[in-house]
């Protein structure tokens, strides 16, 4: 005979309602899980899983973000999606299906790659960001931006019927960027010195995945999130491998790599509470000379495509675009249809011909962090005016 399950005869636990059956778990904090803002990027095998996993959870503020649209091969392994779904975008149909399962969850879908087109405020937004990824490129941006901004993140990987689940915290090493080796980089360089216009070849690949492994890794995900909130020890800086045809699973430690390029944090964050459409470049650098009493430049997030120049005949052409955003196609020059020289910045120093532009007009998201800084102090600046526009005021 089975010996009985103690239950606690708390207020708290005879209270019979959806999340009743949690609370049994000593610990478990379920206001923790209600309050706690996620954001999930990718809404593909593991997404589906995640966000599954959370709404049953009792998370109510999410996030999610993803680019791409809903194909018929996505339907073996995403629960949140139907056949008349197919041509849908993931986001949009993911958010109206959590909703239907958990109708007090808020949650915001944005159509959107989150390397382009997702300003740092999305990471300030949140307390933990969980990702459901299936290339590098992607990852290492996420690590970049959530060690930017001081957030805990939490990554997960499948192939076949094997996985990874792990867990980084901004400001302790090992981060992800330290788990990747030297071909990694290397591979990444040819990619990226051929033109910048290739870019766009680095979409996700067609990776062998199932329903079975993306339920194993986005449950750990999610498990790990939830410790992480209750402040329980987790795996930050070390993965859990599962390796499905042998059923082997194991704890691997990283190791931390002195010259890693990640690790920094902003130590503190301005926010400004006008839109990117209220200030110019000269203004905002001129804001942060007064602050830092001192010449300074100013420092976007990542590379815009400035100009693109043409070999042949010399012709320039303005631009203001995310880097990756300009198709093939456009590349080359209409007088002589050669391909153009793609000409990125990353800031402005005060003398450049476009300080009168507006921060809403650089090719840059809304919601972003500019960086004002001299050879020894930076200041950071949210636009924080821009939240509503890209949140709304739900989440
Ligand atoms: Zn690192
Ligand atoms: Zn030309």
């Amino acid at each position: 005979m089975k010996p009985p399950i103690p239950v606690r005869v708390g207020e708290e636990e005879m209270h019979e309602d959806r999340y009743s059956r949690f609370r049994l778990i000593p610990w478990w904090d379920q206001t923790k899980l209600q309050a706690a803002r996620v954001l999930v990027i990718g809404a593909g095998a593991l997404g589906n899983e995640i966000l599954k996993n959370l709404v049953l959870l009792g998370f109510e503020r999410i996030v999610v973000v993803d680019l791409d649209k809903i194909e018929e091969s996505n339907l073996s392994r995403t629960i949140l999606y139907r056949s008349s779904d197919v041509g849908s975008f993931k986001a949009d149909v993911a958010a109206r299906s959590v909703k239907a399962l958990a109708p007090e969850a808020k949650v915001k879908a944005l159509v959107a790659n989150v390397v382009q087109d997702c300003g740092l405020g999305l990471f300030a937004w949140s307390d933990v960001i969980i990702a459901g990824l299936d290339n590098r490129e992607a990852r290492l941006w996420i690590n970049r931006c959530a060690w930017k901004m001081n957030k805990p993140w939490i990554d997960g990987a499948i192939e076949g019927i094997n996985g990874v689940a792990r867990v980084f915290v901004a400001g302790s090493a090992p981060c992800y960027e330290c788990t990747l080796g030297e071909t990694y980089w290397k591979l990444l360089e040819q990619r990226m010195s051929c033109n910048l216009l290739l870019r766009e070849a680095n979409t996700e690949g067609k990776v062998a995945t199932t329903p079975t492994i993306s339920s194993v890794i986005a449950g750990i995900e999610v498990q790990e999130a939830v410790k992480l909130l209750h402040g329980m020890p987790t795996l930050a800086s070390s993965g859990f491998v599962f390796e499905g045809l042998n059923h082997t699973s194991y704890k691997v430690d990283y190791t931390a790599n002195p010259d890693c390029m990640s690790h920094f944090t902003f130590e503190s964050v301005t926010e400004l509470p006008q839109e990117s459409s209220e200030w110019t470049l000269e203004d905002l650098r001129q804001r942060g000379a007064k602050e830092l009493d001192a010449q300074v430049v100013v420092e976007f997030s990542r590379d815009i495509v400035h100009e693109l120049q043409c070999p042949e005949c010399g012709a320039r052409e303005e631009i203001f675009a995310p880097v990756g955003s300009i198709r093939h196609e456009q590349g080359r020059c209409r007088r002589d249809g050669q391909m153009r020289v793609v000409k990125t910045i990353h800031g402005y120093g005060g003398v450049e011909g476009f300080g009168q532009r507006t921060l809403d007009k650089l090719g840059l998201p809304l919601y972003d962090v500019f960086t004002v800084r001299t050879a020894e102090k930076e200041k950071a600046y949210l636009m924080a005016g821009d939240k509503s526009a890209v949140l709304g005021d739900q989440v």
